[in-house]
């Protein structure tokens, strides 16, 4: 089932549109929503970072990871 935020959510169209994030619209936003980060923060009435992943982790700690494998 799709997350029934997905109008709202204020990250959906970055994620579902980037070729590096795309997997992560399949994962959560089309499949596991209740288990997103930005799901969890929205329906607890909480404020979302613009730069929130459905992980909850910031993009930012993405690309550390990255960085700390090369
Ligand atoms: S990022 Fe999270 S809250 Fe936003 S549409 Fe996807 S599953 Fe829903």
């Amino acid at each position: 089932m799709s997350c029934p935020l997905m109008k709202v959510c204020p990250a959906y169209a970055s994620i579902s549109d980037e070729a590096d994030k795309s997997h992560l619209a399949w994962a959560f936003c089309r499949t596991i929503y209740h288990d997103c980060g930005i799901y969890k923060r929205l329906v607890a009435g909480e404020a979302v970072p613009a730069d929130t992943l459905p992980t909850g982790e910031p993009v930012t700690a993405k690309v550390r990871k990255r960085t700390e494998r090369t």
